[in-house]
Parts: C-alpha cells; sequence; structure tokens
C-alpha cells in the first residue's frame, strides 16, 4: 500500500529561502506546495514538488490550494523583505506582508490546518544599543519590514488563542549562501543584499559595493549583522515542522549563530574567500539600518537540536560565490 504523501504548503517557494526549504522538504520526505505569484520568485527555482501559481491576496486561489492538497502544516515565506523599499513605499509592504499573511492564516484555519511555520525576522527587534538579542527582547521595529513581521506575529498569536493554530515563528538574522550542489540560490533583480551585491562588485557587474554608513558606533564605524546559512536556516524549519507535528506547543525562535561582523569585515572574507578585491567605496546611512542586530539566544541549539554547522561567512561566500558563477536563474 502507497503512502499518503505528506504535503507542506509553502508560500513563497520559489523564493531564496523558500525554494531552499522545498529541497530540504522532499530530501525529509514531504512533498512541498509551491504557493507563490512568482513577482520576485523564479520558476526555475521550483524544482521538489508542484506549484500552484496564485497571490496571497486571492482567499479563493488560497482555499483553492487547501483543497487540493489537504497539506500537514504551512510555511510561510512568501514577503517583501528589502528594507530600503520599505523605507520608500511602506504601504506595500503592509498590504502586502500583513494582509497577505492575514488571508493565508485565515484559509489555513478555515481547512483545519493548525501547524503554522512562520519567517519573522530579527528586523522586529529594531534598534538596541549593541545587546545581544533574544526571543525575549523587546520588539520595536525601525521599519515597516520590521513592523509587518512583528504584526503578523501578533496574528498569530491571537489565532492560537482563539482557534488553537501553532506556530513556531523563526526570526532570521542575516540569511546569506546558496545551495551547495548549486541547484538553487539567491537571485533578485535588482540585488540589494550585501554578499550577492558584493560578488556582483568583484565579477565587475556592477562598478562596486557601496558600504551604507561608516559613523555607526561599533569598531570600523560599519553596520554588525549576524550571518546565517540559507541551508542551516531552512534545516531549523524542518525541525520546527517537527516541533509542531509531534504535538508541541507554539514557540518563538532566533535563527542566528551569535557572531556579529561588521560591513568592513565581511569584505576581508569575501576577499579572502574568492581570492579577488572587492571594489567598494563609501556612503552615507542607507536610512532604517538598526547599528548592530546580533543573537544572542541558545534557544534553538537547545530546543529543537539545531546545528548551524555551515554558517561560517568563509562557507557562506564560498557556496554564493559558486552560486553567483552559474549565473542564478533567467527569465
Ligand atoms: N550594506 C551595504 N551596502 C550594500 C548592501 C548592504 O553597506 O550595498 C550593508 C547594510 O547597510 C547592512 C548590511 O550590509 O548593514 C546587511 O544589509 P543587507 O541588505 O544584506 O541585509 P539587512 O541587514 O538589511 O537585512
Amino acid at each position: 500500500m502507497t503512502e499518503t504523501p505528506k504535503h507542506v504548503l509553502v508560500s513563497g517557494g520559489a523564493g531564496y529561502i523558500g525554494s531552499h526549504a522545498c529541497k530540504l522538504l522532499a530530501a525529509r520526505g514531504y512533498v512541498p506546495v509551491c504557493f507563490d505569484n512568482l513577482s520576485t520568485g523564479w520558476l526555475q527555482a521550483v524544482k521538489y514538488g508542484p506549484i500552484v501559481e496564485g497571490s496571497l491576496m486571492d482567499r479563493a486561489a488560497l482555499d483553492a490550494a487547501f483543497a487540493v492538497y489537504q497539506p500537514v502544516a504551512v510555511m510561510h515565506f512568501a514577503a517583501f523583505s528589502q528594507v530600503g523599499e520599505a523605507m520608500v513605499d511602506p504601504g506595500k509592504y503592509w498590504r502586502n506582508n500583513v494582509f497577505g499573511s492575514l488571508n493565508l492564516i485565515e484559509a489555513s484555519v478555515a481547512a483545519g490546518v493548525l501547524d503554522f511555520v512562520f519567517s519573522s525576522t530579527c528586523a522586529t527587534y529594531g534598534e538596541q544599543d549593541g545587546v545581544l538579542l533574544d526571543e525575549a527582547s523587546a520588539q520595536k521595529p525601525i521599519n515597516a519590514y520590521g513592523s509587518s513581521k512583528r504584526a503578523v506575529e501578533e496574528i498569530l498569536r491571537d489565532f492560537g488563542v482563539s482557534y488553537g493554530l501553532r506556530s513556531v515563528i523563526f526570526r532570521y538574522f542575516n540569511v546569506a549562501g546558496a545551495d551547495p550542489d548549486g541547484e538553487i540560490g539567491e537571485c533578485h533583480r535588482p540585488e540589494t543584499h550585501l554578499i550577492p551585491v558584493m560578488l556582483e562588485a568583484i565579477d565587475g557587474q556592477r562598478p562596486e559595493l557601496v558600504i551604507y554608513g561608516t559613523d555607526y558606533d561599533t569598531p570600523d564605524g560599519t553596520c554588525i549583522r549576524d550571518y546565517v546559512h540559507v541551508m542551516d536556516l531552512v534545516d531549523a524549519h524542518v525541525l520546527g515542522l517537527q516541533w509542531l507535528l509531534d504535538g508541541k506547543e507554539s514557540r518563538v525562535f532566533n535563527l542566528g549563530t551569535g557572531a556579529g561582523f561588521t560591513v568592513k569585515e565581511v569584505i576581508g572574507h569575501a576577499r579572502a574567500a574568492t581570492g579577488k578585491k572587492v571594489p567598494h567605496s563609501f556612503g552615507p546611512r542607507r536610512s532604517g539600518d538598526a547599528t548592530a542586530l546580533v543573537s544572542g539566544s541558545h534557544r534553538a541549539l537547545h530546543e529543537l537540536g539545531w546545528d548551524p554547522k555551515r554558517s561560517s561567512l568563509k562557507l557562506m561566500i564560498q557556496d554564493a560565490w559558486t552560486w553567483h558563477k552559474i549565473g542564478g536563474f533567467h527569465g
């Protein structure tokens, strides 16, 4: 007798993190059902299960996807995630990230799917004077990206109380790297994130990397971030899914390594990993950027058994560089 496939509905499964999650879910015996409107994702990144092309704004499309696939759980990645853009157009972030998530959460509850893994962010913590951030740190976002994610966390808590929805909320620090097999990787057009922008500058695809701000209160004046490998990040998601399927309570986990690096230090590591200089210049601060975002929590390690073994800057940059040389997705 064949086993019923265990579908997991993965919103944003054609995007950077979502596609890596789909790959790992498939490797662990689940069938990832990608729900994506392909506004920023790539059809070529959908390799590990079916796709439902649809928008989170379209409740009927969501209801149909739940009815057809009867997933055991949801992993929700689909969101806009650029701080700079959120400062220029906060409404876009509130509309898509909050209203879209509310639709998905309501559709999930209506379909009786009560296990929900949510991709949140350390940007919900905001500016905190250099303290290491743990899950109990106050959430004081300073941009609409962070505010929109915090709002969804609150929706999940409210729906937990009223409908028994159980959620694992992951607050990511800075995600980097790519699938070491080279099948998928980060591909934003235009690219805004530090490591891929740096690699484009090394490769001559852009004239230089502009360092946003050199007057922060950090040892070299540039912002500090905690970088985590995308493969480690999605590994935590599968552990979080298992946590819920085992019947455990709703829980929030930071996903960072606890090691902070300045922008200048990341440039130094890129030079070492690629053997090439990073052409760069110094520009003003980017509005909405916090000085330092570093995780001070071991909760994911202790409670989920998470082991972020690929999350050295060296491996993250090497894997991103391999993917960069493959050339990303086109279309
Ligand atoms: N950064 C930079 N130049 C760039 C892109 C990013 O100096 O072209 C800096 C940015 O100010 C931040 C860090 O690199 O301090 C990481 O930014 P990214 O956009 O990768 O991630 P975020 O922290 O916004 O999630």
